[in-house]
């Protein structure tokens, strides 16, 4: 069965964890540490944390961010759930907002506009969670602009987007955001199993969401010549977010591959771009100028109106062919907890809930084979005919 993402695990990867295995040290440790070092030299920033999933990182980065109960944020609907729970969690009234029809992250004109209409009726905007979307960068310039000139946070989740360029520059997200996310599962373009990391340029959130991160305690040397050796302080409410050494073994073996397994989905993207030509049937991502696209996703758009079959049936097909498609992703206000709490009825999302019923997302990995690649799409058009 050919999935939508899998994981590429060599020798080398097998070699690191093993060590960490031999070593006694097994939890947070100094491979964490070399394996931090490392990720913040890749995205350029001054500080970057690990932590045990992205979900936790965007949860820290909340928490760092002060987001307290009915503080509003915002995010577009279509990203995974767990980028907005991260504000829920602390009590926040998540607002979405429209994703563009080209590059399908937030539609910043749209985001705009929403700022306006909360402020005519006396409501503040306290951050802004943005998806740089499947690979794809948002216009970071702009929303840098905007949450100058309206006073609000941004959070890059960027778990789609580790690789990307704006502007030809890889170090771009930590520039324009105050905080930026990841995610290591193993469908994302490095894993650890499971994990995550928070980076940032702020020394005052680099310092909280270290806290964050492990129970909201402080240990250091001044506290122990002061008090005693087994002396530590809790000073937050904080959570065990920890990432262990032996995940973070398979973080820094993997992080030496990251270039290799872009251009190898780069690759795939490109021949699949070429294949989806039938522009009556197909739209395929578009890429803006400014953007170097790392292709976490390929969400391909079948115009599934003008066809005889049905996108449950086309799904059902594939899989009996050993091609197992996947949808990313279900608008966030179509879920039922989200329906069940709060009220989107007024909220026009039309462009999310349009790119939700034509999308689907092919396979993209780097163990993906050429054979594998031309099988999917002759699939595809034969279905789509
Ligand atoms: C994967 C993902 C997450 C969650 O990461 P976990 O490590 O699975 O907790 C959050 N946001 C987006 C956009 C993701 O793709």
């Amino acid at each position: 069965m050919i999935n939508y993402g899998n994981q590429h695990i060599d020798k080398a990867d097998i070699n690191s964890v093993k060590k960490v295995l031999n070593s006694n040290w097994l939890t947070q440790g100094p491979t964490v540490q070399k394996f931090e070092k490392k990720l913040k030299q890749f995205i350029g920033a001054k500080y970057s944390l690990v932590l045990n999933s992205g979900t936790a990182a965007l949860h820290v980065a909340c928490m760092c961010l002060n987001v307290k109960k009915n503080d509003i944020i915002i995010a577009s609907p279509i990203t995974f759930v767990s980028s907005v729970n991260s504000a829920l969690f602390l009590g926040a009234t998540p607002v979405f907002v429209d994703i563009d029809p080209k590059n399908y992250c937030i539609d910043l004109n749209k985001l705009e506009k929403k700022i306006l209409e909360l402020r005519s009726i006396g409501k503040k905007v306290k951050a802004a969670i943005i998806t740089d979307y499947a690979g794809h960068v948002s216009d970071w310039k702009k929303i840098k602009f905007l949450s100058n000139k309206y006073n609000f946070f941004t959070i890059n989740d960027n778990c789609h987007s580790l690789g990307s360029k704006y502007y030809k520059d890889k170090c771009y997200a930590v520039k324009f955001a105050d905080i930026v996310t990841h995610s290591f599962h193993p469908v994302k373009v490095i894993t650890t199993g499971e994990g995550g990391s928070l980076s940032t340029n702020n020394y005052n959130i680099y310092s909280k969401a270290k806290i964050f991160r492990t129970h909201g305690i402080i240990k250091n040397k001044q506290l122990n010549q002061k008090y005693g050796n087994w002396y530590y302080e809790m000073r937050e409410l904080g959570f065990n977010y920890r990432m262990s050494d032996i995940n973070a073994a398979l973080g820094i073996s993997q992080l030496n591959k990251i270039n290799k397994f872009i251009l190898k989905r780069r690759e795939i993207a490109n021949f699949y771009n070429k294949s989806f030509n039938d522009k009556l049937i197909f739209k395929i991502p578009y890429v803006e100028r400014y953007c170097y696209h790392s292709y976490h996703l390929y969400p391909l758009q079948i115009n599934f109106e003008n066809l005889k079959i049905n996108k449950k049936t086309f799904f059902k097909k594939l899989k009996k062919e050993g091609i197992n498609l996947q949808v990313h992703y279900i608008p966030i206000h179509f879920q039922k907890y989200y329906k069940k709490n709060y009220n989107f009825s007024k909220t026009n999302l039309s462009v999310s809930e349009n790119y939700y019923g034509n999308t689907v997302s092919l396979p993209i990995f780097y163990g993906l084979k050429k054979k594998q690649c031309y099988l999917i799409v002759k699939k595809i058009k034969r279905f789509c005919k």
